[in-house]
């Protein structure tokens, strides 16, 4: 099977050539010419490992990657400008695997994607066991790497904001979070809609949840925000 990369860059001419490389490689390419684009691309998971330029229309590179970070732990290598240092130091503290400066020689990306795409394997592999990515309340059960809740037996269909919100809940039981904190994680510190926005899905997913199995799992705190409280 082959490996399928995704290339998120709308520079035309780098984007074109750096395709024709990989394909001549052997790997499987994907293109998208701007950040939202390519996040809901990646956000699919069906690549191996992303190209990611930072400077994009719609959404920077950077935030494409802080948000798919949410998600995914797809291996990211990131497009910086030449001596763009803080480019490089803020890429790599939000999880990109590496990053290569414009312009780059073809073997050096080559080179690069090999590393990245074996470190993944490694880290991927037997390690990663289910219990490290279950966050489980009593009879709640989310499985972060699948991307499925269970309430005992019974699969808990949820919307991707949804699960995010209810992610960020379960990461911080016992932890009351303010609606500003909920809208940061969950939709984006540049998110400009109604800020009521985090009440509409907590109240889809007590519709979701608690309202089903009766049982009282997100609790408003008035004033504040929401939290799920401990066992
Ligand atoms: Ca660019």
């Amino acid at each position: 099977m082959s490996v399928k990369i995704l290339l998120i860059e709308d520079e035309e001419k780098i984007a074109r050539f750096t395709e024709l490389e990989l394909v001549h490689e052997g790997y499987e390419v994907e293109k998208a010419a701007d950040g939202r684009t390519g996040l809901s691309m990646a956000e699919s998971g069906a690549y191996d490992l992303i190209l990611l330029d930072i400077m994009l229309p719609e959404l920077s590179g950077m935030e494409v990657l802080r948000r798919l970070r949410k998600t995914s732990q797809v291996p990211v290598i990131m497009l910086t400008a030449r001596d763009a240092v803080m480019d490089k130091v803020s890429g790599l503290d939000m999880g990109a695997d590496d990053y290569i400066t414009k312009p780059f020689a073809i073997e050096e990306l080559l080179a690069r994607i090999r590393v990245a795409l074996k470190k993944a394997v490694k880290t991927d592999a037997p390690a990663r066991s289910d219990q490290e990515n279950r966050l489980v309340y009593g009879q709640l059960s989310m499985d972060t790497a699948r991307h499925t809740v269970t309430y005992g037996d019974t699969a808990i269909d949820l919307t991707k904001r949804e699960f995010l919100l209810l992610r960020t809940l379960l990461e911080n039981k016992s932890i009351v979070m303010s609606r500003d904190t909920l809208l940061e994680r969950v939709w984006g510190y540049d998110y400009m809609g109604e800020t009521n926005v985090v009440d509409v899905y907590v109240y889809y997913l007590r519709s979701k949840i608690d309202d089903v199995f009766g049982e009282k799992i997100i609790h408003t705190v008035r004033g504040i925000g929401y939290v799920i409280k401990d066992k």
